[in-house]
């Protein structure tokens, strides 16, 4: 297989410069990549390279970069309008809009200007890696390379895995995500994948308890952070990651999988069986 690997890989490409797009240039300039940046409107290609440098001078501020290291950061981020600028691209990463006929557009687009070799990726949360990649000539080589908000702080990146993507692409994406010091987990192209499938009902869940007066947003969120041991409550993760892009991915979701709020299956059969977790040495793991 034909595949531009990560030794080959000096320029990046990123397409969109919102949230996860601006974030994903930063943390991949700092890795040392020289960045192209590719957005629809200059106004917003500005605003990705303004997030950038804010970004970076927190870094700075608090000793994690030298001043030097972040202006060298930031000089290697070029924000363009051009599509035709990403034909420079070794390796494409795309944080667009999460709308599928953009998102097929974009690639569509994309795969004509970039050579041949060059791994496609797309950051989705929810849309299917296999009916993005079907719009280019090399479905092979796209693949998801799922970044966590915010990019320069989160450590996962979920990788996933498409009908058609090529064991290379797939290491490629693990490869560039070390590279860029992220820690990574694989999954299958299933709606929401790993993160988002088991997130969207449970945050869903806190706005709708909130909704219908179970307690109030703040003891919502204190009681399943103190409760369950998450940073984060559900409101707030919410508000953190864009009730947007949260909407967005329940649609994709419930269109896709419908009811998710029965019991699981499994979970009636172990609690029958009497695997009820590490009181019993057994639950869906196995405790000493
Ligand atoms: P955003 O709205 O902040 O940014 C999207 C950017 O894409 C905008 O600047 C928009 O102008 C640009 N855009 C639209 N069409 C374009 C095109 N044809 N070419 C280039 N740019 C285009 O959105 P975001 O939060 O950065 O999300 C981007 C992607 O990342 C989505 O697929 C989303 O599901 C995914 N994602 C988001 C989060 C999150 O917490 N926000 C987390 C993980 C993944």
């Amino acid at each position: 297989m034909d595949v531009r690997e990560l030794s080959e890989v000096d320029t990046v490409g990123v397409v969109g410069a919102g949230t996860m797009g601006n974030g994903i240039a930063q943390v991949a300039a700092m890795a040392g990549y020289d960045v192209i940046m590719r957005d629809i409107e200059t106004q917003y290609v500005d605003r990705g390279l303004d997030s950038i440098e804010d970004s970076l001078s927190r870094f700075v501020t608090k000793e994690r970069l030298s001043q030097e290291e972040a202006d060298e950061a930031l000089d290697r981020v070029r924000g363009t309008t051009d599509l035709a600028d990403l034909a420079a691209a070794d390796l494409v990463v795309e944080a667009a809009v999460e709308n599928m006929d953009i998102k097929r557009d974009i690639f569509a687009d994309v795969d004509e200007v970039t050579d041949g070799d060059v791994v496609l990726a797309t950051n989705t949360s929810t849309l299917s890696i296999t009916t993005i990649a079907a719009a280019t000539n090399r479905p092979e080589k796209v693949v998801g390379v799922h970044f966590m908000n915010p990019v320069p702080i989160m450590k996962g990146v979920e990788v996933v895995v498409g009908e058609k993507t090529a064991p290379e692409a797939v290491e490629l994406a693990h490869e560039f995500s070390e590279a860029l010091d992220k820690e990574t987990w694989e999954s299958d192209d299933k709606p929401g994948f790993v993160t988002n499938r088991i997130l969207m009902p449970w945050l869903n869940e806190g706005i709708r308890a909130y909704d219908e007066g179970v307690a109030s947003k703040e003891d919502i969120d204190r009681g399943m952070t103190l409760g369950t041991n998450v940073p984060m409550g559900p409101l707030t993760l919410a508000d953190h990651i864009g009730l947007d892009i949260c909407l967005d991915a329940s649609e994709t979701l419930h269109e896709e999988l419908g009811d998710r709020y029965k019991p699981a299956y499994l979970l009636k059969r172990k609690v029958d069986a009497g695997d009820l977790g590490k009181k019993t040495g057994k639950g869906f793991y196995e405790y000493d």
